[in-house]
C-alpha cells in the first residue's frame, strides 16, 4: 500500500519558520524574557509540536488548565502560564502537581490560593484598559499583601488596541509602569503588536503569539515575518460548466460562457471562511478565482484555458504565496480567526 494522504494536503507548518520569527522576537526586545504564546492549540498550529520546537522560550502561555495539561502530557517540560488562571480547588491542585504557573485576575482565585499549598509560580493580573481580566491598579497592593506567602513573580497587564491607537497604547503603557513600579516586581504588557511597535511596553518580560505563526496583527503582513502554514487542499474534480449553468448552493455564481471549473477538497468544516467575497487559491503558481459559495467540504475554482490542472494536484489557500492577511481581509476578519478554525480534520505535517 502507498502512503495514505498525500504529505502536501492539510496545514503544513514550517517549523523553521516558527523558530525565525522567535529570533524577530529577540532582536526586536533583546532585553526582555519570551512567554510564547500557544493558546488554542498554538493558534491551530499544534500547541505540543509548537512548544517542542520553540526551545529558547523562557515560558509558554496558554489560557486554560485543559490547555496546560494537554502540554504536560505532550513532554513539555519548561515553565507553563495559565493566562487566565484556575477555576477551582481541583484545578488548582492539578496545577501544583503539574508545576503549572498561574495568573491570578480575581479575588476568587486568591481565595482558592489561600486555602491550599501552592508553591508554583504566581503572575498578578492587572487592567489599564483592557477592562476583562484584572485587579484595578488601585487594589494592586491589597492583592500582593493577599498573597504574601506566595511565589508572585510578576505583575501584567493587557494591551487594548496596540494594533490601531498609538496615543491610547503610550498612555496604557505609561500607566501600568508608574502605577505597579513601587512593587519593585517583574513586568508584562507586550503582545506581538507591542513587540513589534511599541518598544517601551518591552518591560520584563514580552509575549508573543501571532507574530511567531508569521501573522501580523495589523491588516498587512509583515515583511520579516516568515510564514508558518501552508493550508492546501486538492483538486478532487474538474467540471466543464456550460453557459448559463449555476455553480454550487443557491446559484450565485453562472457562467458567462463555457468555463471549466475545478473543486477544490476543502470547505467551511476545515476553516476556509464561508464569508470570503472574491475569493482567490493559488493553483500551479497561478491566482485563480473562487466561484459559487464555500460549502461545508468543497469550493469551486474557475479555470482559465490555458490551465493544464489535473486531479490530485494542489491548490493553497494561504501560506507562502497567498498571505493569510488578505483572505482574512476578503473574509472581514482577521489572520487570528483563520488559523484558529482550521478544522480538526485537516492534518497538520511538520517540516
Ligand atoms: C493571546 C494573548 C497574547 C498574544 O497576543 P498576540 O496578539 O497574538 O501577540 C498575549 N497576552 C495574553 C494575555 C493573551 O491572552
Amino acid at each position: 500500500m502507498g502512503p495514505l494522504v498525500s504529505s502536501l494536503i492539510g496545514a503544513n507548518v514550517n517549523l523553521n519558520a516558527i523558530k525565525h520569527n522567535l529570533s524577530i522576537v529577540h532582536a526586536k526586545a533583546p532585553k526582555s524574557q519570551v512567554m510564547a504564546i500557544v493558546k488554542a492549540d498554538a493558534y491551530g498550529h499544534g500547541a505540543v509540536d509548537v512548544a517542542r520546537c520553540l526551545k529558547n522560550a523562557d515560558s509558554f502561555g496558554v489560557a486554560r488548565f485543559d490547555e496546560a495539561l494537554e502540554l504536560r502530557r505532550g513532554g513539555i517540560e519548561a515553565p507553563v502560564v495559565i493566562l487566565e488562571g484556575i477555576l477551582n480547588a481541583n484545578e488548582l491542585r492539578l496545577t501544583s502537581e503539574l508545576q503549572l504557573d498561574l495568573v491570578v485576575h480575581s479575588k476568587y482565585q486568591i481565595d482558592l490560593l489561600n486555602k491550599q499549598q501552592f508553591p508554583g509560580r504566581v503572575w498578578v493580573k492587572v487592567t489599564t484598559g483592557m477592562n476583562r481580566l484584572g485587579f484595578p491598579t488601585s487594589s494592586l497592593g491589597r492583592a500582593l499583601l493577599k498573597l504574601k506567602s506566595r511565589n508572585v513573580v510578576g505583575i501584567m497587564s493587557h494591551l487594548a488596541s496596540a494594533d490601531s491607537n498609538k496615543a491610547f497604547t503610550d498612555a496604557q503603557v505609561e500607566t501600568f509602569v508608574s502605577e505597579t513600579k513601587s512593587f519593585s516586581l517583574p513586568l508584562s504588557i507586550a503582545n506581538s503588536a507591542g513587540v513589534l511597535s511599541f518598544p517601551d511596553s518591552h518591560l520584563d518580560w514580552v509575549r508573543p503569539g501571532i507574530m511567531l505563526y508569521g501573522g501580523s496583527p495589523y491588516d498587512r503582513a509583515i515583511p520579516e515575518l516568515k510564514s508558518v502554514m501552508t493550508f492546501s487542499a486538492p483538486v478532487i474534480a474538474i467540471n466543464k460548466i456550460h453557459a448559463s449553468q449555476s455553480v454550487g448552493y443557491g446559484r450565485t455564481w453562472v457562467a458567462e460562457k463555457d468555463t471549466r471549473v475545478a473543486v477544490l477538497g476543502i470547505g467551511y468544516a476545515d476553516g476556509y471562511p464561508r464569508e470570503i467575497t472574491n475569493g482567490t487559491v493559488i493553483l500551479s503558481g497561478l491566482t485563480r478565482k473562487i466561484v459559487g459559495r464555500v460549502s461545508m467540504d468543497m469550493i469551486c475554482v474557475e479555470l482559465e484555458e490555458s490551465d493544464s490542472v489535473a486531479v490530485g494536484e494542489t491548490a493553497e489557500l494561504w501560506g507562502n504565496i497567498l498571505q493569510i492577511e488578505e483572505v482574512a481581509g476578503k473574509s472581514n476578519t482577521i489572520p487570528y480567526t483563520l488559523m484558529c478554525g482550521v478544522g480538526n480534520r485537516v492534518r497538520r505535517n511538520y517540516f
